[in-house]
């Protein structure tokens, strides 16, 4: 995800970035091992109908899972982030079969969780199959909203749809599907690799903008996504599209109509950035990259898929390009850091925070020099009493300011400090393990420090005293010498 708090105009000009607002027991290691076939890969069919004009959404949803794990399944979890909103997310009816018999069950919503439990199991080789009815009463945004609360929104030209279909949760093969809280900062979800199979459709006039494009019709959108993390959507009824191949990559921008000018900013940001993270990181993961421009404050980062921030776009000038640039290189380096290398983005949030971070700096550091020094003085920030970059969403959540600080500030800080302590090849060699090792995974701290280890004998322990709540035992678990 990512971020960005935007403040009133005048206040923004001062120092936007200290107000940037962007997840241990991670466990999540352990699903996804095999890279051809997660044990738990659920298969969605969305048949979606957008009433842009009466700002709602209809779903339904079929979602097909196979138990490819060893443990047998008493409860199935389902992620409905919008249910925390009472007047937006509507249940209309929740049907489960297991191996195609009908099962009786009796659906429980608590904050962004659904839970069922399973009147028989599901074992090892046995299929589930959820039917789920729901209905989206989309909420007018205030421009300078900002996620998660902003995700599913409008405004004045763009209605946009993130983070609110109902995903079956990430299974820890020690504790079940997991659960977690809402909180209205960060990334509040985690989302295992799934494949998506959308049929949309909207009324006449409308322009659907996501990833997948497989079929277009008059009014109806069909969108395919195989081992992806999300879908999502935005729609205008102002979109233009401007295109560019980069590479073998198509990069297409669905933006309001007026901001061409932007509009090439961004497709020029996007092809630097696709060319130089494929070759820091390794191959681009996706097939393609779309870009919706949103109608609130933040960004954020889905499967092949990014939006970019309306007042972003807006404000944008050629005497002042830090704010879009940085966004656009930002969301497009979490399609290494988020939609290939999975994480715990509520209890290790800063994980992927900090590398799409970062990511910003290598951007400007290749493409903007002086820009790179903007960076480095807004990463500067001061640190919040108590905290660290361990931190989970909820050690964070009394307010954006000061979870922006601490995933936005200091985490990329600790990265700026490793590559100045390891050296830049080591760093660099490192980010390109981290990547070959973790793509199509989840990725926990300690797998982090695993794979740094196989990158420098330097002595890190100041740096993980500095940042880290629990500094990992890194140093102290390595062989030391030849031990005589
Ligand atoms: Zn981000």
């Amino acid at each position: 995800m990512e971020r960005k708090i935007i403040i009133p105009p005048a206040i923004f000009v001062i120092g936007l970035w200290l107000f940037f607002s962007g997840g241990a027991a991670a466990c999540l290691s352990g699903q996804e091992t095999d890279s051809h076939r997660p044990d738990v890969y659920p298969e969605y069919e969305l048949n979606i109908a957008l009433a842009f004009d009466k700002h709602a959404i209809g779903v339904h949803e079929k979602m097909t899972v196979v138990n490819r794990t060893r443990a047998t399944w008493e409860r199935l979890v389902f992620c409905v982030t919008q249910a925390v909103h009472p007047s937006v997310f509507t249940l209309d009816r929740f049907a489960l079969s297991i191996q195609k018999e009908a099962q009786t069950v009796t659906p429980s919503i608590r904050r962004s969780m659904l839970t069922v439990d399973l009147p028989r199991p599901v074992r090892p080789g046995e299929e589930a199959e959820a039917e789920i009815d729901y209905r989206l009463n989309v909420r007018k945004l205030d421009q300078y909203e900002i996620h998660p609360a902003g995700n599913l929104g409008y405004g004045a030209h763009v209605l946009q749809a993130g983070d609110c279909f109902a995903t079956l949760t990430p299974f820890d093969p020690d504790r079940g599907f997991r659960e977690w809280e809402y909180a209205p900062v960060g990334d509040p979800y985690i989302y295992p690799l799934a494949g998506y199979d959308v049929r949309l459709s909207a009324e006449p006039g409308v322009t659907v903008a996501a990833a997948g494009l497989a079929e277009h019709k008059g009014n109806d959108w069909r969108f395919s996504l195989e081992r992806a993390r999300s879908f999502a959507f935005t729609a205008s009824r102002y979109y233009d599209v401007a295109r560019r191949l980069v590479g073998d990559i198509p990069v297409s921008f669905y933006y309001v109509k007026g901001f061409e000018r932007q509009a090439k900013v961004v497709l020029q940001t996007a092809a630097e950035s696709l060319d130089l993270f494929g070759s820091l990181y390794g191959p681009y993961p996706g097939k393609e990259l779309v870009i919706g421009q949103n109608a609130y404050s933040s960004a954020m980062e889905y499967s092949s898929f990014i939006t970019v921030a309306h007042t972003y776009i807006r404000d944008y000038t050629p005497a002042k390009p830090q704010l879009l640039l940085s966004l656009v290189a930002h969301e497009i380096s979490h399609q290494w850091w988020y939609d290939a290398v999975g994480s715990d983005q509520v209890m290790e949030p800063w994980l992927d925070e900090s590398l799409a971070k970062y990511s910003e700096y290598l951007y400007f550091r290749a493409y903007r020099p002086p820009l790179a020094e903007w960076w480095e003085a807004n990463i500067a920030v001061r640190r919040p009493d108590d905290t660290f970059i361990d931190d989970s969403i909820y050690d964070l959540a009394d307010s954006t300011r000061t979870y922006s600080r601490v995933i936005y500030g200091l985490a990329p800080a600790f990265l700026r400090d490793l590559r100045k302590t390891i050296g830049e090849d080591e760093f660099i060699a490192f980010l390109r393990d981290y990547y070959t090792s973790g793509a199509g995974r989840f990725m926990t701290a300690a797998d982090f420090f695993d794979v740094l280890s196989r990158h420098t004998d330097a002595d890190i322990t100041p740096l993980l005293r500095n940042y880290f709540r629990k500094p990992p035992n890194i140093i102290a678990e390595k062989p030391q010498g030849d031990g005589l």
